[in-house]
């Protein structure tokens, strides 16, 4: 038996680690981009104050459309006239495995920097790009 086929993929979504990145983005008004790796494309949340590092925060978070995997690393000047004209650094990063999954929840521990934990996104109200992104008192 060769050694490849002792390797398999697993099997389930919430097995696989995923990277997550917190850009912070002095645009027109100053927000902090949150995105996590999921689906092949990195889904996106803006957050209009700085997102939470311990719990009994909760910060809205404003899901905004989906991005590519390769601005995973994107840091720079968005030039003026363009969408998002303005400076962009990467405020933290990380993985994380994602613990469930609803339309109205997820729950995902995050291991980054400065975002450590199990952390919530809760679809809150009707409208369907509010969300409220905050970290639960247990880990
Ligand atoms: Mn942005």
């Amino acid at each position: 038996m060769s050694v490849t086929t002792l390797e398999r993929k697993p099997e389930k979504d919430e097995e696989l680690l995923r990277r997550f990145v917190v850009q912070e983005h002095h645009a027109t008004n100053l927000h902090w981009d949150f995105r996590l790796e999921m689906d092949g494309v990195l889904k996106s949340w803006a957050v209009p104050k700085e997102p939470p590092t311990r719990s009994g925060l909760r910060r809205l978070a404003v899901q905004v459309e989906d991005h590519q995997l390769d601005y995973f690393d994107f840091e720079g000047v968005i030039p003026e006239g363009e969408y998002g004209a303005g400076t962009v650094k990467i405020w933290d990063r990380g993985t994380y495995s994602l613990e469930s999954r609803k339309p109205e929840k997820m729950v995902f521990e995050l291991r980054g920097g400065k975002m450590k934990g199990r952390y919530v996104l809760l679809h809150f109200t009707d409208k369907p790009e509010n969300w409220l992104l905050f970290k639960t008192k247990t880990g």
